[in-house]
């Protein structure tokens, strides 16, 4: 498009679109045969009785409209958790759901507020945390607060929070935990503290709950601010259908409720997750098998002399010797297996590994020991 087309084109947008970042998700190669563990992903395929809850659903009821409120999935989640069904709201992903929680909870900011109403507008996270987050703060039109971690990727505690530069009154408070893209796991104890410290809406994204040593479900009964994040995703091989929650207070539950799509959670999904839940055990075994070869894998790679964060996740977060992470990556895809690599300064010098199947982790360990030797 000719410049001056383009200069028109973009004065119909708003100005804060304009400027707009898209997402960056991880790669999904089209090409076939490469090791992917770079979107942690889970190895393990959805129990047998999802696949055929699935494929019994698909016939003519598709020209039918799914459950608005997604009814039998709040209570199965509500039962699992001793919650009531009325302190669970399920999305297109938890990703819905974040998005959402912007539009229910943040003033976009005004060009003639002046920095009146500044916290109404802000968004605060933890940086390095999960990257969507600064995207869902620019499409609300928000404050960025980006609060950094520290070295160690923990939590300043104390007094050190509000040093940092944690706002109290912030509209939103989005917290990884554990944490991506470094795997450390908070506890609740930690998390309790920043809580306390924050009088917004808290949400604690725990898209890595199952894979931890503990999570933070009991916070929302102490906390009417607190909504827990969870997903169908990472720990129930069920990224394609798209399926994330959030439990809490009925009231900020009711607010979400009232800005959503009435269908945001589609009838393959809705499907796929009621099977997944009455399937729990299957999932269970799949949970102790992950953090198995997390145990494992960090072993293996500290011998080749990486430095691995522990990790409460499905991944590891792991600088590797003798050379530069960036290298490592391309010579990983050279050799057909992909990570993830942030270009971002602060974690760049690492690199993010999800738990693959065994095979693929026995690959990959081979294939890091082949790459060591060229750089030695
Ligand atoms: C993967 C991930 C999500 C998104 O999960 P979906 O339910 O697939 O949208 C949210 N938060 C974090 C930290 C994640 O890693």
């Amino acid at each position: 498009m000719a410049p001056k087309e383009k200069k028109a084109q973009q004065k119909l947008m708003r100005p804060s679109v304009r400027k707009l970042h898209a997402y960056t998700p991880g790669e999904q190669p089209k090409v076939r045969g490469l090791i992917k563990l770079n979107t942690n992903e889970n190895p393990a395929p959805p129990s047998p009785k999802v696949l055929k809850a699935l494929s019994k659903a698909v016939d003519i009821r598709l020209r039918l409209y799914p459950d608005p409120s997604a009814s039998e999935l709040r209570q199965l989640l509500a039962s699992l958790y001793k919650l009531n069904a009325d302190q669970v709201i399920v999305g297109n992903g938890s990703d819905d759901l974040l998005a959402l929680a912007t539009r229910a909870f943040v003033e976009p900011q005004h060009p003639t507020d002046n920095g009146t109403g500044i916290n109404r507008s802000t968004i605060q996270y933890f940086v390095p945390s999960y990257s969507l987050y600064p995207v869902l703060t620019d499409i609300q039109n928000a404050r960025r607060n980006e609060v950094p971690l520290l070295s160690n990727f923990n939590i300043p505690a104390g007094t050190a929070l509000k040093k940092a530069g944690w706002k109290s009154r912030a509209a939103l408070s989005l917290v990884t935990t554990p944490n991506a893209p470094s795997g450390r796991g908070y506890s609740n104890e930690q998390l309790r503290l920043i809580c306390e410290q924050t009088k917004g809406v808290v949400i604690l994204d725990e898209a890595y709950a199952e894979f931890a040593n503990e999570n933070a479900l009991s916070l929302i009964d102490e906390f009417p601010n607190v909504l827990i994040s969870r997903t169908f995703s990472k720990a129930y091989s069920l990224c394609f259908q798209r399926v994330g929650y959030f439990l809490g207070n009925p009231e900020l539950i009711e607010a979400l409720d009232k800005v959503r799509d009435s269908y945001n959670v589609n009838g393959l999904g809705q499907t796929a997750a009621i099977a997944t839940l009455k399937d729990h055990a299957y999932y269970r075994r799949n949970f102790k098998a992950i953090i198995q070869r997390r145990k494992d894998t960090t072993e293996a790679m500290e011998e080749m002399g990486f430095d691995v964060l522990p990790s409460q996740t499905n991944f590891v977060f792991a600088k590797p010797p003798a050379a530069s992470a960036e290298t490592w990556f391309d010579a990983l895809r050279e050799n057909k297996v992909v990570v993830r690599w942030f270009k971002t300064p602060e974690i760049s010098q690492y690199l993010r590994v999800t738990m693959g199947s065994e095979s693929e982790m026995k690959t990959f360990l081979k294939t890091c020991k082949a790459i060591l030797k060229t750089l030695s």
